[in-house]
């Protein structure tokens, strides 16, 4: 390297990591996707039994897979959708997946426009000319709807649609979409659709019509939590192309697989808590990653999502956080709903926000317990009754940090509340 190269990285340099650790951290992100999915092969192999009759050209069942975030339906969906296409072109029948992610793909008109839009990419027959490009707002459902059904008829032979978290699709539009798609089937003459809904939420089917239902679920498929052996496997597949030879103490993949599995057995935690561990020893300049690295990757994984929680509640959630806070900085470690009620009332008062009853106040104390903001414990006072102590479980740095993004209490708190005051209160 020359000495101007050296110059013009300068500021990156140390954070640039020394390869020591690292061959390929790429691997270890959840949208890698692996060739060979470990522990997954009865449900990789029961997709494939119900989609198989599309190579003749036959429509599939539809099916229904149900299993928490990180067992493997994602991955193991695409992986036999890929191969269905494969072996599509090789027998010269016209099958084509097409996958959607629900979460972001949310209404009726979305949806049916997407698939419209997938079908013709990936078509490689039809000339740009000839394409719709139905526009991703604006026309008639039912326009959209006819168009589809069109583009499917030009295009023939089976489409298989994969819903990806489909019950995010359901809660925020219902289930009209599914109604619609599980009946295109009488509507086609030349192509055939099936398809495949993937859900984290077991009850969402309690928000499907009966008849939606029976005919979505005509095949059901459970992806089960993974226990520490698999996961041990599963991350030992990835170690391998992830990290340099040799880099990682013993302990390492077990405790990565011990604390996800204690967790829900969610591979994509037990990635984090490997990704994680190695950056932090990358970061440190060290050799080799440690138990001590995994225990400390756990600590800022679950930080970093109590931060993101924290950042996207409500205002009036905020100023009742930012009051505990202020309690917590006048020496008031453990406090009771009371007092939190007290400052939050002048705080809303001051700010000219709506004052919430005590009663409402205390159910949002409830909920960022919940989120394990702070914890609350029920003390018995005899006579007087019980009462709930409140306080923060670790230091609040990171929760004033993420509260002073709000500007008003940001101003409120350098012109109206330094500690004095809000100590005066409590005298
Ligand atoms: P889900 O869709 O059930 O939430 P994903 O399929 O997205 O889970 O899996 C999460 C992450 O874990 C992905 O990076 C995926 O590659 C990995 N993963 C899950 N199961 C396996 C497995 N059996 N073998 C290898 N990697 C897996
Ligand atoms: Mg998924």
């Amino acid at each position: 390297m020359t000495d101007d190269n050296n110059q013009s990285i300068g500021l990156f340099k140390k954070y640039l990591g020394n390869n020591k650790i690292f061959k390929n951290r790429e691997v270890l992100r959840h949208s890698y996707r692996p060739q060979i999915l470990p522990h997954r092969t009865p449900q990789i192999d029961s997709i494939a039994a119900v989609l198989a009759p599309s190579l003749q050209n036959e429509t599939p069942s539809n099916i229904l897979i149900y299993g928490k975030t990180g067992t493997g339906k994602t991955a193991s969906v695409r992986y036999v959708g890929a191969e269905l296409e494969n072996a599509g072109s090789h027998m010269n029948t016209c099958c084509r997946v097409v996958h959607l992610n629900c979460e972001v793909i949310d209404t009726q008109y979305r949806v049916l426009a997407q698939i419209a839009k997938l079908v013709e990419n990936v078509d490689a027959t039809a000339s740009d000319r000839m394409k719709t490009h139905i526009p991703m707002t604006g026309w008639p459902t039912d326009q959209v709807y006819a168009e589809l059904k069109n583009i499917l008829e030009n295009a023939g032979g089976v489409l298989v649609i994969i819903l990806d978290e489909i019950d995010k699709l359901v809660k925020k539009s219902g289930d009209e979409t599914l109604y619609n798609l599980t009946r295109i089937n009488s509507d086609l003459e030349k192509s055939k659709v099936c398809i495949i809904g993937i859900s984290n939420d077991l009850r969402f089917t309690d928000f499907l019509d009966p008849r939606v239902l029976s005919s979505l679920s005509e095949e059901e498929i459970v992806f089960p939590p993974y226990n520490a052996l698999q996961l041990c496997d599963i991350l030992q597949q990835r170690a391998d192309v992830a990290f340099v030879e040799n880099v990682l103490d013993e302990g390492v993949i077990p405790l990565c697989a011990a604390l996800a599995a204690q967790e829900h057995g969610d591979a994509r935690r037990a990635l984090d808590l490997l990704r994680v561990s190695g950056e932090l020893a990358d970061r440190g300049g060290e050799e080799r990653v440690s138990d001590r690295h995994v225990r400390h990757a756990q600590d800022k994984i679950e930080t970093d999502s109590m931060v993101e929680c924290i950042s996207t509640l409500p205002t009036q959630s905020k100023v009742v956080l930012y009051a505990m806070l202020l309690l917590n900085k006048i020496d008031q470690k453990v406090f009771t709903s009371g007092d939190v009620m007290r400052l939050y009332r002048e705080i809303t008062r001051e700010l000219s926000l709506e004052t919430l009853t005590h009663r409402r106040v205390t159910d949002l104390i409830s909920e960022l317990n919940m989120l394990g903001v702070i914890s609350t414990r029920v003390i018995s006072r005899g006579r007087y009754g019980r009462t709930k102590e409140i306080s923060f479980d670790a230091a609040t740095d990171r929760i004033w940090d993420v509260i002073m993004n709000d500007q008003r209490l940001v101003e409120h708190r350098i012109s109206r509340y330094n500690e004095e005051q809000a100590g005066k209160l409590f005298r």
